[in-house]
């Protein structure tokens, strides 16, 4: 079988829940902080639809609350300024506009579901053990880190392809949000010796952090550097300054 699995309509129409403004599927136990799963079986089934009225009424704490305006209308997500989608999902290079407005979120984005009256109960459980890293991780344990540590923290999520080389990529965007100087040594490296998509990110972190000082590094990787794109990022930046 080939394609994706409606999965948040069926559930919908099966009953499971009801739809948020946000487009996240509610159940009234776990508010949007559930994970739907689906089997596939040949069998017949009658026809069902179940599907719950929204429970929304007249509060738009999410669309106000998203960063990027991306619930341009109730029920309504734009993907292409989501942060959930483009720091989990999204495996090329961030639009700048995007790299931006991420700010200092390393993976994903949940202020709309943060906000949500329904999500009140549920923010009060803490989990025992906190799964994975925990809330928080230094910049640093992200840029330093390794296949085998990446496994160690993040075993039992279900991260898939070149995760490690994603989390890195966005540590690298929020090191350029942060404007933290001390960053700048560790995020170098990258703009030389690591995977295109890094050493693209790597150029305008270090623009970001301190234009002066990425100008000579931008000097160094003209002059090694071979990608189109990479050395287009480069001439992007230097117009940027200028005007
Ligand atoms: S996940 Fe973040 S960016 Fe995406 S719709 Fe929700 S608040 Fe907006
Ligand atoms: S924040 Fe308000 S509008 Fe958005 S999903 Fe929750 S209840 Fe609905």
């Amino acid at each position: 079988m080939e394609g994706r699995l409606l999965e948040k309509t069926w559930a919908e129409l099966a009953g499971i829940g009801w739809r948020g403004k946000n487009s996240l599927l509610y159940s009234e136990k776990w508010g949007s902080h559930f994970l739907l799963g689906e089997l596939l079986i040949s069998a017949e089934v009658g026809e069902f639809k179940e599907e719950k009225e929204s429970m929304c009424g007249d509060c738009r704490l999410c669309l106000d609350a998203c960063p990027t305006g991306a619930i341009r209308k109730p029920y309504q997500i734009r993907p292409d300024l989501c942060l959930d989608y483009f720091s989990l999902h999204y495996d090329g290079i961030l639009p700048m506009r995007v790299r931006e407005l991420m700010g200092a979120r390393l993976f994903g984005c949940s202020t709309c579901q943060d906000v949500c009256p329904y999500n009140r109960e549920w923010k009060k459980v803490k989990l025992q053990p906190e799964s994975g890293p925990g809330l928080f991780i230094p910049i640093e344990e992200v840029l330093l880190m390794d296949e085998e540590k990446f496994r160690r923290i993040f075993s039992g999520h279900t991260f898939k392809g070149k995760a490690l080389t994603l989390l890195k990529r966005n540590a690298i965007v929020v090191a350029g949000n942060l404007r933290d100087r001390s960053l700048f040594e560790l995020i170098e490296p990258f703009a030389y010796d690591s995977p295109s998509l890094l050493r693209q990110h790597a150029l305008w972190s270090l623009w970001r952090i301190d234009p002066s000082r990425a100008s000579g590094v931008f000097r160094k990787v003209r002059a090694q550097e071979i990608v189109p794109r990479v050395l287009q990022e480069i001439n992007a930046l230097q117009k940027k300054r200028k005007s």
